[in-house]
């Protein structure tokens, strides 16, 4: 029987209405089997997440022994909820409960899992799905990462007793037997592990946007909407994806095979964008699958004749970042030259001229050079390794823009084409890109 895992964000089920709505996708498709649901999101812009609320209320637990105003909040939220389903569930005890749990817990990890724990209680409550508890099922080991040998054969084993069940999102035990949550917006990751351990058909991931757009709306107006995308497109172009789909949700699904179709809960008539693994993936006739950047990049040149032929050149450099615990993000490289591109928040308070310092004295370079304000505009798509051309167009495209190309990147998978611009052209070189490969001509 086929299955899809469901992933519910903050927003689709922020309150009483969203969640039936929420509730409605679910039952309207019998695959549809498992659900991992996120805590309750903001009902408006200056809404206060649930998940927030409990970390403030941790926080007050702290220095009076009691939830405080914060859990009040929490406790007048979830009554609402209930209210607004005319569910027969009594949420009191447990909210009780909760509040208790709070003020005796060791970290602000347990709080902050209890909005997944509430909602989901209630969606399975609502459904008549059974509630799966992602503390018996999802474990991290020793150094906090998900651990993927221990959890998968339960998860599975778990699963397979159940017809259908509600999972919360966004937590698991940690390897001391504590509650420990992923990073914020790791829901997404659950619903990955949980598609990848019951071996789903698909992961629906479902949240308050149609999609992936092939630009940023802030820059360009409308831009259009992308139906497929690869998971390699997907990752290289995750500066765009970030605040869709947590950049770690991707692994779990990928290793499976499993597609990822983002979805609109207020508009699931949309069609939505579907993420594939390559294999499943053909190319479909464009050249550009979507533009993504940032700004507040540092470029560190470094030029030495005869570089090609010098043992360890690049691993001296890289180990000095290493040493600093610094990541960087691209390198770029020519015969006797290397480009350390690197995030500037990362440079602060006299970082960067200690790296120069040490590099200076480690690897004698002839020439150092350090470009400070750059931002990173990344062209991707699969097509662009079959079309001649490509290149030509977008460089034409920048200089007819009067945007000045600093730095370029074609990265190893012909996938896509970076280039390193100021930071003042960020915006005016993302739109000359869009315009020439979504807007100008024929798409193919
Ligand atoms: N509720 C958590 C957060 O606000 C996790 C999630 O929604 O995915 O980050």
């Amino acid at each position: 029987m086929n299955v899809t895992v469901c992933k519910f964000g903050g927003t689709s089920l922020a309150d009483g209405n969203n969640i039936k709505r929420a509730a409605d996708i679910l039952l309207s498709e019998p695959a549809r089997r498992f659900a991992v649901v996120s805590a309750p999101g903001k009902r408006y812009s200056d809404d206060i997440k649930v998940t927030d609320l409990l970390y403030a209320s941790y926080k007050e637990s702290r220095e009076t022994g009691r939830g405080g105003a914060a859990f009040e909040r929490i406790r007048r939220r979830f009554l609402s909820i209930v209210d607004e389903l005319g569910l027969h569930f009594d949420i009191t005890p447990i909210l009780d409960r909760t509040e208790k749990e709070i003020a005796e817990s060791k970290s602000a990890d347990f709080a902050a899992s209890r909005g997944e724990y509430l909602n989901a209680r209630i969606m399975a409550a609502l459904l008549g799905w059974e509630f799966v508890d992602a503390k018996d099922i999802i474990f991290f080991d020793e150094k906090g990462a998900f651990d993927e040998k221990k959890s998968y054969p339960l998860i599975e084993a778990r699963l397979a007793k159940a017809q259908r069940a509600v999972v919360p999102g966004f937590y698991g035990t940690g390897a001391d037997g504590e509650i420990k949550t992923f990073s914020r917006g790791g829901s997404d990751i659950s619903g990955s592990i949980v598609a990848r351990a019951v071996n789903a058909e698909l992961y629906e991931n479902w949240t308050d946007v149609s999609g992936f757009l092939a630009c940023d709306p802030r820059i360009v107006k409308n831009p259009e909407k992308i139906e497929v995308i690869s998971f390699k497109e997907l990752r290289e172009l995750s500066y765009m994806g970030a605040n869709v789909l947590h950049a770690e949700a991707i692994f779990p699904v990928r290793k499976g095979d499993i597609p990822i179709k983002i979805k609109n809960t207020f508009r699931p008539e949309d069609a939505g964008t579907l993420i594939l693994p390559s294999k499943k993936y053909t190319p479909h006739g464009s050249i550009v699958t979507g533009i993504a950047g940032k700004k507040d990049f540092t470029v560190i040149f470094l030029e030495k004749s005869l570089m090609n032929s010098e043992l360890g050149f690049a691993r001296r450099a890289l180990s000095i970042l290493e040493k600093e615990h610094i990541n960087f993000e691209h390198m770029p490289s020519g015969i006797d030259t290397l480009s350390l591109v690197i995030e500037s928040r990362y440079l602060e308070g006299g970082v960067l001229d200690r790296l120069i310092e040490e590099m200076k004295e480690a690897l004698s370079p002839d020439y150092i050079r350090v470009s400070e304000n750059i931002a990173l505009v990344a062209t991707v798509g699969h097509g662009m390794a079959r079309s001649i051309g490509t290149s030509a167009r977008l460089f034409t495209a920048l200089s007819e823009a009067g945007v000045n190309v600093r730095m370029i990147d074609q990265g190893s998978s012909e996938l896509n084409i970076i280039v390193g611009i100021d930071n003042d052209d960020y915006e005016k070189g993302v739109r000359a890109i869009y315009r020439e490969f979504f807007e100008k001509t024929a798409r193919a």
